[in-house]
């Protein structure tokens, strides 16, 4: 299976209340990727997405038992890219 490494993101994910507190213009941040303040990592069940800004959850992805593909590799694509 062909893994793209490169940025594929069509759909980006943030917290709804950091989303909020954006859109209302309650902050300095040029857009949401600068004021998106989230860690990543592994669980038990799966995969989590949490807003550190706010303390909760944006995003938990339960695996469900199933033993997924994860290529942890970083690639740098070359300039003949
Ligand atoms: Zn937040």
């Amino acid at each position: 299976m062909n893994t793209p490494l490169s940025k594929n993101i069509d759909n980006y994910l943030f917290c709804s209340e950091c989303q909020r507190e954006f859109e209302s213009g309650m902050t300095d941040f040029g857009s949401m990727r600068d004021y998106s303040k989230i860690e990543t990592g592994f669980t038990d069940l799966g995969f989590q997405i949490w807003c550190i800004r706010h303390d909760r959850n944006v995003c938990h992805i339960n695996f469900e038992g199933n033993d997924l593909s994860t290529d942890l590799r970083c690639i740098v694509a070359s300039s003949s890219d």
